[in-house]
């Protein structure tokens, strides 16, 4: 398996899919890409849990 280069969905620049996260996601079965750098995944994951904060789920 080769590192992929794909275009960020959110930010629109490009990053690089590695061989070994390529593993992965097959480890995973899952079948698509990620659409999103590293840098939004994380900011995504934060907005995430800054909501659940402030709206604390029981
Ligand atoms: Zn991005």
């Amino acid at each position: 398996m080769e590192d992929k280069t794909l275009v960020c969905q959110d930010c629109g620049k490009e990053f690089i899919f590695t061989a070994g996260e390529q593993q992965f996601y097959k480890d995973k079965g899952f079948d698509n890409e990620p659409k999103r750098c590293k840098e939004c995944r994380e900011k995504r994951k934060a907005a995430r849990r800054a909501s659940r904060e402030a709206a604390p789920a029981e």
